[in-house]
């Protein structure tokens, strides 16, 4: 039995207990504190902490939504170890309904592990990193492609050569999402961050979607229930697809022309080199160009909107295909 008791800031769950409440964490202009969403989830036997978030970039929602339905589905009677869930990570982008943080312009997601005397996104990504992600042993920090569709996937933003890559990869593999980018991410990124000390970190990109999307939900709720059971924090066994595709870089797919996209292939699409990605057309219809895959490739984004001008992306491809 754990007899620790799990702590974030003044919440605190006692093993066998869920907790959930507010962590203030900022001010906004009226000195109104600004609150972050916040559940606990103490198992009543001892096993690894797991910290989930959501909304590190403010318009990315699916997340919230994985976590809502874990919060539902796990008892803490039945659970060994114990979970760190913050719901809305960039709680100033969030009410802004956009990516980046209206207050200093960052991304959040290029500010870990942040910084005490920096600008809002860095001070806010130093306090959860140090007073939660840092009480970690997995961490999945759930996001999207923003509103621009893109295939369900998971991604290891750890260097190859580095320590923690095996384990994230691990972790990656695990989740059972089916397609892994496996490539070092920017600076500044938790799933870079937090490898760096000693914490196996994944990025799903559960789709992408203005508000909320059904499957790309569904299996985020799964991939962290694959995780759940493979550490043994849950009872059963994972549900982790016999083949997964990797890939280690993407090709933008860009317009020389402006004007219309009908895309002659979709998303998740196997392209061999060559084959017809989409016509960009006048707005009469009429053929302009025709855009090919350049390489054998996997059909990972495409555009929200059907227009483009000359030298906008009409696609992203996932390239160097291998399979786990
Ligand atoms: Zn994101």
């Amino acid at each position: 039995m754990s007899q620790n008791v799990l702590r974030v800031e003044h919440l605190s769950a006692a093993p066998g207990t869920a907790v959930q409440g507010y962590w203030e964490i900022a001010e906004m202009q009226d000195g109104t504190p600004a609150r972050l969403p916040v559940a606990l989830l103490n198992g009543k036997e001892d096993g690894p902490l797991l910290y989930l978030q959501a909304v590190s970039d403010g318009d990315e929602l699916n997340g919230i939504a994985v976590i809502r339905q874990i919060l539902r589905r796990v008892e803490p009677a039945r659970l060994r170890g114990g979970i760190i869930a913050v719901l809305i990570v960039n709680t100033h982008a969030f009410h802004h309904r956009q990516a980046f943080s209206p207050v200093d312009g960052k991304k959040m997601n290029r500010c870990f592990p942040g910084h005490p005397d920096g600008t809002s996104s860095e001070r806010i990504a130093h306090q959860i990193f140090h007073k939660a992600v840092l009480q970690a042993d997995l961490c999945i920090d759930l996001h999207q492609g923003g509103v621009r569709p893109m295939i369900d996937e998971v991604r290891v933003r750890v260097d190859r050569r580095k320590r923690y890559h095996r384990d994230s990869f691990e972790l990656a593999r695990v989740f059972g999402i089916g397609y892994i980018l496996d490539s070092e991410g920017p600076e500044g990124q938790l799933a870079r961050a937090a490898p760096e000390r000693g914490i196996p970190t994944i990025d799903p990109e559960l789709g992408g979607c203005h508000g909320w999307d059904a499957s790309s939900i569904g299996k985020g709720v799964t991939g962290v229930e694959n995780v759940l059971r493979h550490y043994n924090m849950l009872p059963g066994r994972p549900r982790i697809p016999e083949r997964q595709i990797v890939v280690d870089a993407f090709i933008p797919l860009l317009s020389n022309r402006g004007g219309f996209i009908e895309y002659q292939a979709d998303l998740y699409a196997h392209l061999q080199t060559e084959e017809v990605v989409a016509h960009i057309t006048d707005p009469f219809g009429n053929v302009l160009e025709t855009l090919r895959a350049p390489h054998e490739t996997i059909f990972w984004s495409k555009s929200l909107y059907p227009m483009v001008a000359a030298g906008e992306t009409v696609a992203t491809l996932g390239k160097n295909i291998r399979y786990i």
